[in-house]
């Protein structure tokens, strides 16, 4: 009996800790939250996603914990952003080691990486913005590449991945062209976030943004006058932030500005909706 016990003891608390493989399912792991959203809605009832950068964790400074290192052992694909994500550059050898026969997605397959925007001119050395899943034009080029490699671990499901991935790929032009037409006429056309996540966005919908930090450091008190003085040019009473960083600074622009902020987050894993809303938030502060 105290054996079962201690059995039945130990079953939970691993069930706890990792999610235990779902049987007959393909284990698929996303290191970023939008990227797993892609997984489950073409892999269907074929998957079990995980995400290795849970909600709120930065992707920028992300650390793995040891039971996620576990569940890379059963995983048949992982799929990575592999635009320079601070957190996969530093890690992803290392998960490929524990894993020989894991297959590996990249996402950016395809898409074109924007430069680094400063201070509206692009960076003289290069360096790319890593946020380019924030474009549902770009979602589409994800979808694709990311079907191609479920395809490739299962080619039993095929047809549904297909089927699947059509499906999302008509829906990501439409909501491009539902957020083009919400933001066709907006005047102002500059909008100033914290953290540098909506470049692609900008750029997809003909916004120019602005961003307060850059490469995740702390703003000297020099730099935050500069950005509060451009914000007041430029007439902005919004700083967006976002849930993977602090909002002390940006708190402190908002309130010189005479403003607010209202957090908008580049990482949901409810990619169409979270787009949506994002919209909405920027319309709100563009009117
Ligand atoms: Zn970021």
């Amino acid at each position: 009996m105290k054996f079962y016990l201690s059995v039945l003891l130990l079953a939970f608390l691993l069930n706890g800790c990792a999610r235990q493989p779902e049987t007959g399912k393909l284990q698929v792991v996303a290191s970023i939250a939008p990227l797993a959203y892609f997984a489950e809605k073409i892999g269907g009832t074929h998957v079990a996603v995980s995400v290795m950068v849970p909600p709120g964790g930065n992707p920028h400074s992300y650390e793995p914990l040891p039971r996620q290192m576990i569940l890379l052992d059963k995983a048949t694909l992982f799929i990575k952003a592999g635009s320079g994500v601070e957190f996969e550059l530093d890690w992803m050898k290392r998960f490929l080691s524990l894993n020989h026969a894991l297959r590996l997605c990249n996402a950016v397959e395809g898409i074109r990486l924007l430069p680094v925007k400063h201070d509206g001119e692009a960076h003289q050395h290069e360096r790319y913005d890593p946020h380019y899943w924030l474009s549902p034009l770009n979602g589409i080029i994800i979808a694709r590449n990311v079907k191609k490699d479920l395809i490739s671990v299962d080619p039993v499901h095929r047809l549904e991945y297909d089927a699947n991935c059509a499906k999302l790929e008509a829906e990501l032009q439409l909501l491009h062209q539902e957020i083009q037409r919400k933001l066709a006429g907006l005047k102002k056309r500059r909008f100033l976030v914290f953290h540098p996540a909506w470049g692609y966005y900008a750029d997809a919908f003909r916004l120019e943004q602005i961003a307060v930090e850059e490469e995740g450091k702390t703003l000297t008190p020099r730099q935050m006058q500069r950005v509060i003085e451009k914000a007041k040019t430029s007439r902005i009473g919004v700083v967006f932030v976002s849930p993977q960083f602090s909002t002390v600074q940006a708190e402190t622009i908002a309130s010189e500005i005479g403003g607010s902020t209202i957090s908008v987050d580049p990482l949901s894993p409810d990619y169409q909706n979270n787009l949506r809303r994002a919209t909405s938030a920027f319309i709100e502060s563009l009117r």
